[in-house]
């Protein structure tokens, strides 16, 4: 990355965190209840250095072969270090639709899946973790509008996935939901779909008497109605890495 680049990526994410914080304070919450995940897909691995070395410290990708690379070529990089000369570790997230047959054993690196949404793959990745012994925190991902584009279990199959993930893998740490609201609700119209994943979130607790503590749901257009409406995960790219490359023009 140019010099320019470098400080054009480093003012969004200025403004994104400002805009984080002043989005805390009108909901009435404190800044540290809510964490940025910047979602890094499609970008190279040195614009991930650039902000790693700013502070930030949870990155989302949504495709498990460009995010192994991703994490390959970055260790390859010289170490990023903060303003105070300390390394900062990422906590990687992902983000995005999972197939049950190959990516249960590529989950592991990651500190957190938002994507759970099917018995079959909280089998694989039961199957695949019992192996390790390591219990894997994940977020079932909600598909709110029952978009068939989308990803996610419905409104009513989500109790069955809960109670199916509790009684039967051990190894799933299950710590909440996710949602992608539908394109066109973009910005304060998407409220309505983040109170509802709240909501379920409360029954769901209530159902299974866990703390899920977990929301993961606004993104660059709508993030501070989710804050607003309780979210903990905020997951943002565009407002921070600027447009993405098409994906046909990467390999992913
Ligand atoms: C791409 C993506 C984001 C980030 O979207 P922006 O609009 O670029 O902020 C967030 N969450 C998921 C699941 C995504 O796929």
């Amino acid at each position: 990355m140019d010099a320019a680049c470098e400080r054009g990526l480093t003012v969004r994410y200025g403004r994104v965190l400002e805009r984080l914080e002043a989005a805390c304070a009108a909901a009435g919450r404190r800044g540290e209840e809510v964490a940025l995940v910047a979602v890094s897909k499609l970008h190279p691995p040195a614009a991930v250095a650039v902000l790693q070395a700013a502070g930030q410290r949870d990155f989302g990708e949504n495709y498990m072969q460009e995010a192994l690379r991703k994490r390959r070529e970055l260790a390859a990089l010289p170490r990023a270090r903060d303003a105070m000369g300390e390394s900062v570790e990422i906590r990687w997230h992902f983000l995005g639709h999972l197939q049950s047959r190959k990516a249960a054993q590529a989950v592991e690196g990651f500190a957190l899946l938002h994507s759970l949404d099917s018995l079959r793959l909280a089998d694989a990745l039961e199957r695949r973790l019992a192996l390790t012994g390591r219990r894997q925190p994940v977020l079932i991902q909600v598909n709110l509008a029952e978009e068939s584009r989308k990803s996610g279990v419905t409104t009513g199959d989500l109790p069955l996935l809960a109670d199916y993930v509790v009684e039967n893998c051990p190894h799933l740490d299950l710590r909440g939901l996710m949602c992608l609201p539908p394109v066109f609700d973009a910005s304060w119209a998407a409220r309505p779909h983040f109170a509802r994943l709240h909501s379920l979130r409360e029954r769901l607790r209530a159902r299974l008497l866990l703390p899920l503590p977990e929301l993961s749901m606004g993104m660059s257009g709508d993030f501070e109605a989710a804050v607003a409406e309780g979210a903990t995960l905020v997951r943002i790219g565009t407002d921070i890495f600027g447009q993405r490359p098409l994906a046909q023009s990467v390999h992913v």
